[in-house]
This record gives C-alpha cells, sequence and structure tokens, in this order.
C-alpha cells in the first residue's frame, strides 16, 4: 500500500500524531511503522477487501485447466468443499428417498388402505425450489403454449422427478466394493476410517468422492502455476455447475470442454455427449449448452417480448424474475422444436433443465460453425444462402408460426454448405402486439446484409415483409409501411379483445394468424 496515501488519509486535525504520544512517560516510542491506520480499517475499501477474501474462501475459483475441459465424468471440478457437500447430501436425500419409497411399498403392499411417508421425504436443498416450479420437459414435441392445445397436463402432488434406478447389482456387496475402493485415493485425502467399518457406499456416493479426489489432486498440483481464471469457470454460478455436474453425472454429456460465446444473456459451452441416459433420447455427438444468465439486468428490456406474448400472459405476472428466465430458456426450447418439426436447420433441443438448455451443436470438433457476419462466401453461395434464408423465414411464419424477432447475421450459421438458425428464446408467434414490427426489423436486417452482400435480386425490407407474411402493404417508404403495420397490430389487439381470447385468431392447428378478415 501506498505510504504517502495512507498519510493522506489520515484527517488534517488529527495533527502530526496521537496526543499521548508527547506525553508518554517513556518518552516517544521508536518509530513503529503502523501497517495500518485507524482510517484504513475504518475505510469501505478494506471492508469489501475482506468481504472478497471471506467469500473467496468460501468459493475458491480453481484455477482453469488450460489443457482440457472443466467438467468431465472423470474429472468434476468440485472446487468448494461446500458444494462437495451439497452434492453428497443430495446424493443421500435422493437414497434416503428411495428408500423411504421402498419401506412405504412394503408397508401398504396389497392393502386396500395405504399410508404414505411423502411429508418425510428430503428434500435437497437446490431442489427443493424446483418441485413447483421447475420445467424438465424432454419431451419436445409437446409444446404447451401451442394455440390448439392447452396446458392440461396436471401438477402431480409428489415431486416427480426422475426415474429411480433400481439396480439389478447387490447394493450391499457394490457399497463393500466402493469403501475399499476409498484406499486408492491420494493418501492426503482424508477417507476417515470408513474403510476399516463395514461401511456400503452406493455407486453415487463413492464416484462422488472419488472425483473430489482425483480433482483435489490435481488442484494441489497446479496451485502453484496460477494462471488466468477461465471464461467457462467464472460464468456460471455455483447452482449452474451444479446443474452441469448433475448432467454429467447422469450420463447426458460426457465432457464440457469450454465456452463458446459469452454474451450479455447467455453463455453458451461445447459439449461431447454422453452415451444417451434417456430410453429414447440419441444425443448428438458435440452438444452446445446455453446457460442462460441469471444476473436480471440484461432482461429486463426484453421484457415486451414475453409480457405481450399470450402464450405466458398468464405465467408472466405471477413469475419472479428468476423464473422469467428460465422461461426464456423454455421458450427457446420451443421454438427451436417447432423449427425442427419445418425441417428448418437449427440446432436441436437435447435436455432442458431450469436456464440451462442442451442442444446438438453447429459446427465441428469443438468449432462453432462461422456467423453469416463472419464468413466470406462466393456469389454463388451467397445467392444460394439469401433464397435460403427467405424459404426460411417463410417456412417459420407459416409452418411454425413464428417471428424470429432477432435475425440477422449474428443468428445465423454457416455450416455444411446452409445457413442454420440460431438464438430463437425471444421469437414470438406474428400474433404478438408487436409481432409484425419484429418481422418488419428483421426483414431489413435481411435485406440489408443480403443487397450489401452482392445479391442483386434480393427483395427490400418492405418486399420481403410481404413475401414473408403473405400480406399485402401497398406503401412505398418506410413510415408508411411501418404505420400500417401497427394499425393491423392494433386491429388484431382490438379484435382480441372482443373476442376476450387469442386461441380464436387460430383457424386450425398452427396456422398462420388471419390479419385481414
Ligand atoms: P446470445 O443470446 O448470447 O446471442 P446465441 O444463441 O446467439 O445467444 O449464442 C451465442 C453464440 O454461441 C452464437 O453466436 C454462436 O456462435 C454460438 N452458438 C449458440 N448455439 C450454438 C450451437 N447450437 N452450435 C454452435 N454454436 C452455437
Ligand atoms: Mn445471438
Amino acid at each position: 500500500m501506498d505510504p504517502v496515501g495512507v498519510a493522506a488519509a489520515v484527517p488534517p486535525d488529527a495533527g502530526p500524531g496521537p496526543a499521548w504520544q508527547g506525553k508518554c512517560p517513556w518518552g516517544a516510542p521508536s518509530t513503529t511503522s503502523i501497517s495500518c491506520s485507524l482510517a484504513d480499517v475504518m475505510s469501505e475499501q478494506l471492508a469489501k477487501e475482506l468481504q472478497l477474501e471471506e467469500e473467496n474462501a468460501a468459493f475458491p475459483e480453481v484455477v482453469a485447466v488450460a489443457e482440457g475441459p472443466f467438467i468431465t465424468g472423470e474429472n468434476v471440478d468440485t472446487s468448494s468443499d461446500l458444494m462437495l457437500a451439497q452434492m453428497l447430501q443430495m446424493e443421500f436425500d435422493r437414497e434416503y428417498d428411495a428408500q423411504l419409497r421402498r419401506e412405504e411399498k412394503k408397508i401398504n403392499g396389497d392393502s386396500k388402505v395405504s399410508i404414505s411417508f411423502e411429508n418425510y421425504r428430503k428434500v435437497h436443498p437446490y431442489d427443493s425450489d424446483s418441485s413447483e416450479d421447475e420445467v424438465d420437459w424432454q419431451d419436445t414435441r409437446h409444446d404447451p403454449y401451442r394455440a390448439d392445445k392447452p396446458t392440461t397436463t396436471p401438477r402431480r402432488g409428489f415431486v416427480g422427478k426422475g426415474k429411480d434406478i433400481t439396480t439389478k447389482h447387490d447394493e450391499v456387496v457394490c457399497g463393500r466394493k466402493n469403501t475399499a475402493r476409498m484406499e486408492n485415493f491420494a493418501p492426503e485425502f482424508q477417507v476417515g476410517d470408513g474403510i476399516g467399518m463395514d461401511l456400503k457406499l452406493s455407486n453415487q456416493v463413492f464416484n462422488a468422492l472419488k472425483q473430489h479426489a482425483y480433482s483435489e489432486e490435481r488442484r494441489s498440483a497446479r496451485l502453484h502455476e496460477k494462471k488466468e481464471h477461465s471464461t467457462a469457470e467464472k460464468a456460471v454460478d455455483p447452482k449452474t455447475r451444479l446443474l452441469l455436474y448433475k448432467m454429467v453425472n447422469a450420463g447426458t454429456l460426457e465432457t464440457i470442454t469450454g465456452c463458446i460465446s459469452t454474451g450479455k444473456e447467455s453463455v453458451v459451452f461445447h459439449a461431447y455427449g454422453g452415451k444417451s441416459a434417456a430410453e429414447d433420447k440419441v444425443i448428438p455427438p458435440e452438444c452446445a449448452i446455453k446457460v442462460f444468465k441469471t444476473t436480471l439486468n440484461e432482461f429486463k428490456n426484453r421484457d415486451k417480448y414475453i409480457k405481450d406474448d399470450y402464450r405466458f400472459k398468464d405465467r408472466f405476472s405471477k413469475l419472479n424474475p428468476r423464473k422469467i428466465i428460465r422461461m426464456w430458456a423454455e421458450k427457446e426450447m420451443h421454438n427451436l422444436a417447432r423449427m425442427q418439426n419445418a425441417g428448418i436447420p437449427c440446432p436441436e433441443v437435447v435436455i432442458l433443465k431450469k436456464h440451462v438448455l442442451v442442444m446438438s451443436f453447429i459446427g465441428q470438433d469443438q468449432v462453432p460453425a462461422p456467423k453469416l457476419k463472419d464468413v466470406t462466401l462466393s456469389s454463388e453461395d451467397m445467392k444460394k444462402a439469401y433464397h435460403q434464408v427467405l424459404n426460411m423465414m417463410q417456412q417459420l411464419y407459416k409452418e411454425c408460426n413464428l417471428v424470429h424477432a432477432d435475425l440477422s447475421e449474428y443468428n445465423m450459421l454457416w455450416h455444411d454448405g446452409k445457413v442454420w438458425l440460431i438464438d430463437v428464446s425471444q421469437s414470438v408467434e406474428p400474433t404478438h402486439p408487436h409481432g409484425l414490427e419484429f418481422l418488419f426489423r428483421d426483414c431489413r436486417n435481411v435485406s440489408q446484409f443480403f443487397q450489401k452482400g452482392g445479391v442483386a435480386e434480393a427483395l427490400n425490407e418492405r418486399e420481403l415483409f410481404n413475401a414473408v407474411s403473405g400480406l399485402n402493404i401497398t406503401a412505398d417508404n418506410e413510415v408508411d409501411f411501418l404505420e400500417e403495420i401497427e394499425t393491423l397490430e392494433k386491429m388484431n389487439e382490438d379484435h382480441v379483445q372482443n373476442q376476450g381470447k387469442k386461441l380464436s385468431m387460430f383457424s386450425s392447428d398452427g396456422d398462420p394468424p388471419i390479419y385481414d378478415e
């Protein structure tokens, strides 16, 4: 610390030194250097530093593994004991619940009157908030927001999570083996005297311990070569890491290799797919994990997309910000599913867990496909891309009943000789109160990009808008054009007001809305 700065921080009326110094019967003390002045101690800065230190002690950020993945089945970076404790607790709780269920079954047998142990079930703190609001739809074939299919999925009284794997292996034998295997952990890893006892560790608990032991080994090995914290490490909070850890643990993902992109609203990671945990799902060899950021500021200005989306209207008012963010992830999942159904090239949804969406990776060998803005296409490819994009916009509108609402060369990837659409969390149905304005903006981006790119036949934004929407707005300048768009939107709103329900705007399954009547 700068000593001059410290001196300057002392208020001028404090004099050259403390008052007692002059009167001290043993004379002035020799110039002891005061390492920390009162002003220093009192400073907010210091308080912050101490706070930070404390936090770091509780959640030490482990140095990035420069040479490899940061979460794999082999090496789960359990960088904090707290986290490990939570993971273990979770596994224990799960087993406890499973045991409870077995006992419940045994007691009830064939009896007509059954008793329930429901109240005795443990709910893990990290899971506790999920029981009421977690959206774990892995079945993307069912889009609960479809106009023709109102949500009828009954909410059951129980925490319907996962299958209890009733393993064929003998738990006792397996458990003993696991306990014995703990001996293989590094010597400095404290395993207690469990080895000597007849302790039976389940596979899950053993694996968690094993992973911790290994990561501890690696950690101490690389402690002195401190490197920059990786973006990947920093980008996710402990809760998200736990979610990712669970996915690796469940075998859905094999390895999470690192960060592809850090945006304002999301962080995207690359991962290698696992060996398919779910029965019928084939997990793509490479996956992209989109983590919607749980810091809320950036999402505030996106309210308009979702607040006015009738699909979410009933839910929006009741939701807290954390749930709203999950809704973005959910929205992206359903929108991707619609696009997939229409055959539009886009990532395929693998799994959704809270605010984490796993999808197929567009690219190869960890290298993401370039955005249209970054790739230099031959004029022939450029032309091809344009026609494909025009086609996709029409499909999106007519078949998926969607407007991308953030379509530009930033959200189109060039892969395998064609354009892939991504980033559809903000996409809305055309009847959204601002849906047509969003569409117009999309059209402007696309039109400008391809016109600048030298595609002679590229329609201008107004022509493109009509071509996509099937509307016939004749205004020949942007101001009038937009005015007509807003009139249409207004008409639609009034119609909704009169009918009371927006559903009436749809003639049948997934058809485009009727604007002109
Ligand atoms: P944001 O809202 O942050 O723009 P995006 O969905 O556009 O989120 O993702 C950010 C970036 O991550 C993209 O520009 C793209 O480079 C990369 N990306 C996203 N999804 C995938 C995917 N499925 N395959 C490959 N790269 C992807
Ligand atoms: Mn994007």
